[in-house]
């Protein structure tokens, strides 16, 4: 394999940044709740997700509803 470039979002200044990091005391705060469900809403997407980040966090987070929707049907 040959390495071809490094890209830094970070530095983009279009993009601003990738992907999703809560910040020191933000898991403390409010991590635990973000995910909750409130009544018939639930909430996916990469924020909510605990062990990946970027497209499989997303991934991860859409296999957790998936299985909390099926609960209350
Ligand atoms: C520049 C860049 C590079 C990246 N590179 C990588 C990579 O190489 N590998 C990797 O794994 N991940 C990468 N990521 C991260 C990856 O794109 C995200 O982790 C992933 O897209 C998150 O998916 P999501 O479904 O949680 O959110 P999103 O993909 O952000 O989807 C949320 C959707 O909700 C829509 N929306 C927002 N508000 C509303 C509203 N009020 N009503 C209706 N719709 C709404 C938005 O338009 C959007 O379509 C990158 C991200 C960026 C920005």
């Amino acid at each position: 394999m040959e390495y071809v470039t490094t890209v830094s979002w970070g530095n983009d200044s279009f993009a601003k940044g990738a992907y999703s990091h809560l910040a020191p005391g933000q898991c403390t705060r409010f991590a635990h709740a973000m995910a909750k469900p409130a009544g018939r809403l639930f909430f996916a997407g990469e924020d909510t997700a605990i062990v990946f980040s970027g497209m499989e966090g997303a991934l991860e987070s859409a296999d957790r509803v998936v299985g909390e929707v099926i609960e209350v049907l």
